[in-house]
C-alpha cells in the first residue's frame, strides 16, 4: 500500500484546464496494456478491484493541499494505472464532493463500466473521461492488449448503459495509431458505436511522446482533421499535441513570430491569442505546442487561469 505522493499537481491540462491529480493505483496496475501507454508496459494486468490506498490518507492529503490552493478546475482521478480497479473510488468521490465544490473528473479506460459496482461508484463524479480506441476484437487486442477475460461487446454495452444512468458529462477519448485503428472499416464502426454511446465530447488523440512500443506510429493531424470533418454530426475535438512545425499544414512563420513576440512581451492565455490573431483555437494550439516543445514558452498557472510565458 502506498501512502505518499497520492496527490499531484495542479498541472495545466489540455482537456481539463487546471487539474489536481489523485493517483490511487500502484504503478501500472491496469486492465489493459496499451501499445501507446506513456508509462510503459503494464506489469500487473488485472480485473480485480482492491483496496490499494487508505481512504482517510487520501482525503487528509487532499484537504491539506486544497487549503493552500487558489484555484483548480478539476480534481482528477488519474495516474499510471486504471483508477476504477480501486474498490474505494466511489467512497472517495462521494467524500470529495462533500469536502469541496470543485468538480471531480475520472480518467478511465472504460473497460469495467459494464460492472454495476463500478458504474455505481462513478455516478457522483462530474465528468467521466473513458477511452474507446477500437470496436472490433481484432483491433482491440492489437492496440489495447486487454486482460484475456475482457470482451469488446461487453465494454461497449457498459458504456451505452452507463450513459443512460449517468447525469454528468462523458468525454470519450479515441487514441489513434497509424495502420492499426485508422482504417475506414474500424472508423465506420467507431462512428456507429459512438452514436449509441452519446458522449458529450469525442476527443481525438494520437502520440506526442515516446510510446512503450517504438513501432507505434502517430496519426497525422491532417488525418485527424479529416475524421473530425467526416464525423461532423458528433461533438469531436482534436486534443493531440503537435511537436514539429512540419505537422502544421500551411505553416506560417509570421503567425509563429507574432505569437512568440506577443508572449515575450507579456504572458497571455490561449483565448487572448485567438482574439489577437483572429485565428481559431485549434490553429493557435498547434503553434503553442511547437513552441512549448522547443522550450521557448511554458504554461504557468496564475490564479484561475493558464497563461503562456516566454523562457527568459
Ligand atoms: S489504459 Fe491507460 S494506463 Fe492502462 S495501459 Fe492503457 S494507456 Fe496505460
Amino acid at each position: 500500500m502506498k501512502t505518499d505522493s497520492l496527490i499531484f499537481g495542479p498541472v495545466p491540462s489540455r482537456r481539463l484546464g487546471i487539474s489536481l491529480g489523485i493517483d490511487i493505483i500502484p504503478f501500472k496496475t491496469c486492465s489493459l496494456n496499451c501499445i501507446y501507454c506513456e508509462c510503459g508496459a503494464t506489469n500487473h494486468l488485472s480485473l480485480e478491484r482492491r483496496h490499494f490506498v487508505d481512504v482517510v490518507t487520501v482525503l487528509s492529503q487532499l484537504k491539506q493541499i486544497l487549503k493552500d490552493l487558489n484555484h483548480v478546475d478539476y480534481i482528477t482521478f488519474s495516474g499510471s494505472g486504471e483508477p476504477t480497479l480501486n474498490k474505494d473510488i466511489g467512497t472517495m468521490i462521494s467524500e470529495i464532493k462533500r469536502l469541496t465544490s470543485i468538480p471531480v473528473a475520472v480518467l478511465t479506460n472504460g473497460t469495467l463500466l459494464y460492472r454495476d459496482d463500478v458504474a455505481r461508484d462513478l455516478l457522483p463524479a462530474d465528468v467521466i473521461l473513458p477511452s474507446l480506441d477500437a470496436v472490433s476484437e481484432e483491433v482491440f487486442s492489437k492496440i489495447n492488449r486487454p486482460h484475456p477475460q475482457l470482451e469488446m461487446a461487453e465494454i461497449i454495452d457498459g458504456l451505452i448503459r452507463f450513459r443512460e444512468v449517468y447525469t454528468g458529462e462523458i468525454w470519450l477519448e479515441i487514441f489513434m495509431v497509424k495502420s492499426i485503428n485508422d482504417h475506414d472499416g474500424e472508423l465506420t464502426e467507431l462512428y456507429r458505436t459512438i452514436k449509441k454511446i452519446r458522449p458529450d465530447k469525442v476527443q481525438l488523440n494520437s502520440l506526442d511522446r515516446p510510446p512503450a512500443d517504438t513501432r507505434v506510429r502517430p496519426v497525422e493531424m491532417k488525418k485527424l482533421e479529416a475524421i473530425k470533418q467526416k464525423w461532423k454530426d458528433l461533438p469531436v475535438e482534436i486534443v493531440k499535441r503537435i511537436r514539429r512545425r512540419e505537422e502544421i499544414v500551411a505553416f506560417s512563420k509570421n503567425l509563429e513570430n507574432t505569437i512568440l513576440n506577443t508572449i515575450t512581451r507579456r504572458p497571455l492565455m490561449i483565448d487572448d491569442l485567438v482574439q489577437l490573431t483572429g485565428k481559431n483555437r485549434l490553429e493557435i494550439l498547434k503553434y503553442i505546442d511547437v513552441l512549448e516543445k522547443e522550450m521557448k514558452i511554458y504554461p504557468k498557472i496564475v490564479g484561475k487561469k493558464i497563461f503562456y510565458t516566454a523562457k527568459t
